[in-house]
């Protein structure tokens, strides 16, 4: 269970970013909230540009850093006001993405921004975290993962289907949350957690509850001897692929199906490991489970 490791007194000594480069390296002190180089966070802050016109930057996570010693300088900074326009875009390449945010960048000699820049910057909250804890992977990679989620968390979480991280996931989790103003948390499938505040201890206090949540949750369902759904009771989805679903969510669906088979080398699901919240339990039916997700997720996101 991750502690909540918040200590006042050591974030008032390090208060670069409104306290956003402290509760990077605070989560990452878990690795089971924060894979190495996996995950990012950020904070939407005012400054002043090089002519003193008040800018608001958006600071995020360099690509390829790992959290757990993050430095000031390992955040990239945007002009938020020339990423918003993307909101109103249909689609966009990874390549297009790419090379637009880099044009945003508000100084030089900034390490680029995470891949997954544009989740942080559609949400509107001051501070985000996102993350693949096991314990939330575990329910993101059930068969049945958003049902379970809409039990843990009801309307408090969003849920959104597995896409690859990149514009077309960012507009999914932005217009999820914007449909939903009560959520404190998104869940994406296959994927991890985002959550949210309005400073950095609220952000990461949310990110620590949400995690132990759905710890408790697994547990819970362990002492009834009934991990999520048994293979005989599990539901068969023969109908369509769920909409928005696109194809490499049908990758990675098919990835689940396949249970405890080998996984082609070149696929999503491609990886057997160690350190799931599952671990020595019974699989979930029709789930990857944790440790394969987070194989899928090392390969997809910590560019
Ligand atoms: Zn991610």
């Amino acid at each position: 269970m991750p502690g909540n490791l918040w200590n006042e007194a050591a974030a008032a000594r390090q208060p670069a970013l409104e306290g956003l480069v402290y509760r990077s390296t605070l989560l990452a002190r878990d690795r089971s909230v924060v894979n190495i180089f996996g995950g990012n966070t950020s904070a939407k802050l005012m400054d002043t540009d090089h002519l003193g016109r008040a800018v608001e930057l958006l600071w995020v996570k360099g690509s390829g850093t790992d959290m757990a010693a993050i430095p000031e300088t390992g955040f990239a900074a945007l002009r938020l006001a020339e990423i918003l326009p993307l909101t109103a875009r249909d689609a966009m390449t990874d390549e297009e993405m790419v090379e637009y945010l880099t044009r945003c960048a508000a100084f030089p000699n900034r390490p680029r921004q995470s891949i997954e820049t544009l989740l942080h910057a559609f949400l509107p909250a001051r501070h985000v975290d996102h993350t693949h804890p096991d314990a939330v992977i575990s329910l993101a990679c059930a068969s049945d993962g958003q049902a379970l989620c809409r039990r843990l968390w009801d309307h408090r979480a969003v849920w959104v289907d597995y896409t690859r991280p990149g514009f077309t996931l960012s507009q999914w989790v932005s217009r999820g949350v914007r449909t939903a103003p009560q959520a404190e948390l998104v869940v994406m499938g296959k994927h991890g957690l985002i959550t949210w505040g309005q400073s950095s201890r609220e952000c990461y206090e949310r990110t620590i509850r949400a995690i132990a949540d759905a710890e408790e949750f697994i547990a819970g369902q362990r002492r009834g001897q009934k991990v999520f759904t048994p293979a005989a009771d599990a539901p068969r989805n023969s109908g369509p692929p769920p909409a928005g679903a696109t194809r490499d969510g049908q990758q990675a669906a098919a990835c689940g199906a396949a249970g405890r088979r080998k996984r082609t080398r070149g696929g999503i699901c491609r990886k057997r490991g160690r350190g799931s919240a599952l671990a020595g339990r019974r699989r979930v039916s029709g789930s990857p489970g944790a440790h394969e997700a987070r194989a899928a997720i090392r390969h997809l996101d910590t560019r």
